[in-house]
């Protein structure tokens, strides 16, 4: 088992944090609401008599950690099940957890130190506020725990109603992280919104959206909550497309744009005037003069006072937005940069909900694939790679515009040949060969050898158009909300290509049908969930340094 991921920030105490997340799967909720019997859950454990609001149920779960820059998220990773009547009963009113099943649960993740422990119950009606003997019996079984297993993981504890809430048809939750690295008492901090992924098996995907926040007992407004701020005279025509509850969902979400070029700088106008209620922009790239023929939004005098690129994506989203409390950060860094202070951006990620990729090297695309299912965080991935032959001047029929979703039930990146994995042992497969030299090499990308000469210029990039960047942007903002409101939901699963010298647009098939789920040898189901502890193959970043002279 490999350790914590050196290339994200260094572990904090959660109450250090600015927010407290929970993430789980579609697939991990049901297990959870199957013991707990919150009303609707549709997998009813066999034989058991169904009375929802006369009895407390109780489950353990495990737990990872999901450290950001400034949010902490606890992934509730598996479930435990109960083995006996006894391992969960009610003794005098209250309901007990057997010593047998609590230590099965220690034994479970003794040897694993990714893993931590979550006392779940359900509480009938509709209220998921603890009581006051929850607010002392959870504490202090978790403190045999820790002790046990040691104070560096995560503990918590979570309540589920049994009655959905009106508005949202969900049940409300609350959860609680207990931080024993302080020693006693933990330091207890309230969970502000629930993300829920969920695709498994794909037909349920086309039921819904595919990522939901929901309420707690202490939802916070904005990103760090669910989303309950409602639409403005600006988006009357959206609220007409999915009313006001989409409205909110969006206004609840934080999103990443990784890559604040061309496809990028459109991006950033669209998630701004979308209603999204945050929005992270990550580029170590300056403006330049040959960029504004497809850059929205920046000035000749931009160019030539050689602007940060994520912070001109910052500056076009902050005029655009129409979500009140509308927060922008600008991150001039790479997501493969490792341990850097000045320069890593994974943090960053760690703080969003959606993660939109508009960067095309393939190692960037290899780390934000595996990030996706090891942190709960979908991936909407777009660009074009433009061929001419030169022969007849027209373009190659290799030239294709391309859109692929990653996360946790969908087809990751690597099995829709977004990016591929070099020969050579030594790493990742980049795309910075000029184009005719891939010609010359069967297609195939190779790896630039270290230490060899590159300007950074624009001659070992694909020719670029501003047409398929608008493309590629709107295909990708279409995803986007089918993936956060629901709206046209079989769409946002597998890979669409469009080739310009056709007109045609296809998706990306397996034996005559759509490819929406990963290949049998693929290792993401495997990680899905596990958070800090996955390693994402950082490293240091070459392009980085040949843009920004200075970092170390
Ligand atoms: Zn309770
Ligand atoms: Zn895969």
């Amino acid at each position: 088992m490999s350790g914590r991921d050196d290339a994200l920030p260094e572990s904090y105490p959660i109450r250090e944090a600015e927010e407290f997340h929970v993430a789980i799967t579609q697939d991990v909720k049901q297990t959870l609401y199957g013991h707990l019997r919150p009303e609707y859950a549709d997998r009813e454990p066999e034989g058991s008599e169904y009375q929802p609001d006369r009895y407390e149920q109780g489950v353990i779960a495990t737990l990872t950690r999901s450290t950001g820059d400034s949010r902490v998220t606890y992934i509730v990773e598996d479930v435990i099940p109960p083995e006996t009547d006894d391992d969960v009963h009610i003794r005098d009113g209250s309901l007990k957890l057997s010593p047998a099943y609590r230590a099965r649960a220690k034994d479970t993740i003794e040897h694993d130190p990714r893993k931590g422990i979550a006392y779940f119950h359900s509480h009938p009606g509709w209220s998921a506020y603890p009581s006051k003997p929850d607010l002392e019996a959870d504490p202090m079984r978790l403190e045999s725990d820790a002790e046990f297993l040691g104070a560096d993981r995560p503990f918590g504890a979570g309540i589920i109603a049994s009655r959905p809430r009106r508005e949202t048809v969900e049940p409300e939750w609350s959860f609680r992280a207990y931080d024993f690295t302080a020693g006693t008492p933990p330091q207890r901090t309230e969970a502000t919104a629930i993300r829920v992924l969920g695709a498994s098996p794909i037909e349920r995907v086309r039921d819904g959206p595919y990522l939901e926040k929901l309420s707690t007992a202490f939802s916070a407004q904005g990103p760090a909550g669910p989303g309950l701020g409602t639409g403005t005279v600006a988006h009357d025509s959206t609220l007409e497309l999915w009313g006001e509850r989409g409205q909110a969902r969006l206004s609840g979400i934080r999103v990443a744009v990784v890559g604040c070029g061309g496809v990028g700088s459109l991006l950033a106008e669209q998630v701004a005037r979308l209603g999204v209620g945050g929005a992270v922009f990550v580029d170590f790239d300056h403006l330049k003069e040959a960029n504004l023929n497809r850059a929205y939004g920046a000035s000749p005098e931009d160019a030539r006072s050689n602007v940060r690129k994520a912070e001109l994506a910052r500056d076009i989203a902050e005029k655009a937005a129409t979500a009140p409390g509308f927060q922008a950060r600008a991150v001039h860094g790479s997501v493969v940069e490792r341990g850097n202070d000045d320069y890593s951006a994974l943090g960053a990620l760690l703080d969003c909900d959606v993660i939109l990729n508009a960067a095309d090297p393939h190692w960037v695309q290899k780390v934000i694939d595996r990030l996706a299912y090891a942190h709960l965080i979908p991936v909407i991935s777009g660009g074009t790679h433009l061929r001419v032959n030169e022969e007849t001047d027209e373009l190659a029929s290799g030239a294709r515009s391309t859109v692929e979703t990653a996360g946790p039930g969908l087809a990751c990146l690597h099995c829709l040949e977004a990016w591929k994995q070099g020969d050579r042992s030594s790493g990742v497969v980049r795309d910075r060969q000029p184009p005719r030299d891939r010609a010359d090499n069967g297609g195939l990308y190779v790896q630039r050898e270290p230490g060899e000469a590159d300007d950074g210029s624009d001659e070992l990039r694909d020719p670029s158009v501003v047409t398929t960047n608008g493309m590629v942007a709107s295909l990708m903002m279409e995803r986007f909300h089918a993936l956060i409101v629901g709206t046209s939901t079989s769409t946002f699963a597998g890979r669409q290509i469009y080739r310009p010298s056709t007109g045609e647009m296809k998706w990306l098939t397996t034996d005559g049908n759509r490819r929406t789920r990963c290949k049998d040898d693929c290792e993401k189901a495997r990680t899905v969930g596990l958070g800090d502890y996955v390693d994402l193959d950082t490293g240091e970043d070459p392009d980085l340094r040949v843009e920004n002279p200075d970092a170390r």
